[in-house]
């Protein structure tokens, strides 16, 4: 068959494969624990299932406007205003099949065949490969051994005359890691004076720690929203654990909208109403949810690196938001795909390897999941790998006895 070239380099979501693996080795009754999860264990808030179905209910499910449904536009400028002390237009919002859509609209709208986008590791898996996807360059910087934010002298020295766009994720993922503000700063600076777009990925923006809040490249830009290369994609999958709802927005000049919804028209012509519904429910309902739900993921932190504690030789940076860490497991294997499939195997704890977010010899683990989930996949990581732990483990009724990599 000849299927283009394009197509033929671009890869699949390591993350959704995991989960496919995951539920297919539960559908056979095998134990597993499944730290590889990239979604909050939450139900969707009740504002959000009430205004959802007041929607259905009516039958009237039809096509609605391309950039979004108005109500829900408004939503989203309540939300920019409050969290970004940014008052934008409706002109300025356009809502997508989730953020993940978003970013592809936007990257299609923005990157000309071979013009280069600066991709910050760890990165979110999807980033190089949706830039390939819009026929442009992913140039990844790498910050040094141990940190997980490059500095500002790195990322300068990757900008070249392609240079269209810089994807900036904090709090990160992969690595929970909320960029500081000075950072955040200094990019925005950098891209105004050089005419490079700042995409800022806010999906994991209010899922932080101990009190932190991550900063709004907003605040250090005095350009009016139609003259900054600030642009912001942000979503309700993981603020409300809304993930199969898919709604995401983006933040931008009126034109790049524009362009935006040309392509949107031609591919999806709108967000299911269905779901848009959902999505304002949420952002007008009550907004303790959020809270509660950051709290749980917290206190699933807190019990993370409590358990990680005690493992010998693995190095963890403690996570300040999201709901994953990468710890550095080298000291056993710098291959992380080797070390994946080997913890699936022998311990049945699903992992992603750091190799699909451009960092070897890691793993990300995800604390999303029920608590429990969390104690006990640690223990089954340490009993596979760290000689200093128990030798033998039960799962289940299952007695094993630890083999090595
Ligand atoms: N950006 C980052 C950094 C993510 O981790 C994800 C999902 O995992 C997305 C965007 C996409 O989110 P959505 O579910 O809204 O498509």
């Amino acid at each position: 068959m000849s299927i283009s070239q394009l197509a033929r380099t671009i890869s699949d979501s390591a993350t959704l494969k995991l989960n496919e693996e995951a539920q297919r080795l539960r559908d056979k009754g095998e134990p597993v624990i499944h730290l590889g999860i990239g979604e909050p264990k939450n139900k969707a808030p009740i504002t959000a299932i009430l205004s959802s179905a007041a929607r259905l209910q009516t039958g009237e499910v039809k096509y609605v406007p391309t950039d979004g449904l108005p109500s829900l536009k408004r939503a989203i400028i309540r939300y920019t205003e409050e969290n970004y002390g940014r008052l934008v237009a409706p002109a300025n919002v356009i809502v997508s099949a989730g953020a993940k859509q978003s970013l592809f609209n936007l990257l299609f709208a923005l990157v000309d065949p071979q013009d280069e986008v600066i991709v910050l590791a760890p990165y979110w898996v999807s980033y190089p490969e949706m830039i390939k996807l819009v026929r442009g360059v992913p140039v990844i910087v790498t910050p040094e051994d141990g940190s997980f934010q490059p500095t500002l002298a790195e990322v300068e020295g990757a900008i070249s005359s392609s240079t269209k766009a810089i994807i900036v994720n904090s709090p990160n993922n992969p690595s929970g890691v909320v960029y500081t503000a000075e950072f955040v700063g200094g990019l925005v600076e950098m891209c105004e004076e050089r005419g490079i777009y700042l995409i800022m990925d806010d999906i994991y923006q209010k899922l932080v720690f101990d009190g932190k809040f991550p900063v709004s490249a907003y605040a250090y830009t005095r350009r009016d929203i139609e003259d900054t290369h600030v642009i912001v994609v942000n979503g309700v999958s993981k603020l409300y654990g809304m993930t199969g709802f898919r709604i995401g927005w983006v933040i931008a000049n009126r034109e790049l909208v524009e362009v935006m919804t040309t392509i949107q028209s031609q591919t999806t012509s709108c967000p299911p109403a269905i779901s848009q519904a959902a999505a304002e429910g949420a952002l007008t309902g009550v907004q303790s949810v959020v809270e509660n739900l950051r709290l749980n993921i917290q206190n699933n932190r807190d019990v993370l690196m409590h358990e990680m504690r005690s493992f010998t030789d693995v190095r963890l940076t403690k996570p300040d938001g999201t709901f994953y860490c990468l710890p550095d497991f080298r000291a056993y294997t710098r291959n992380s795909v080797e070390l994946a499939s080997f913890v699936l195997k022998k311990a049945l704890v699903v992992t992603v390897p750091g190799k699909e977010f451009g960092m070897e010899g890691h793993l990300r683990l995800s604390y999303a999941g029920a608590v429990k989930d969390v104690t006990e996949g640690i223990k089954r990581l340490k009993w596979a790998l760290d000689p200093c732990s128990p030798s033998e483990i039960y799962i289940g009724d299952r007695r094993l006895v630890r083999d090595w990599l």
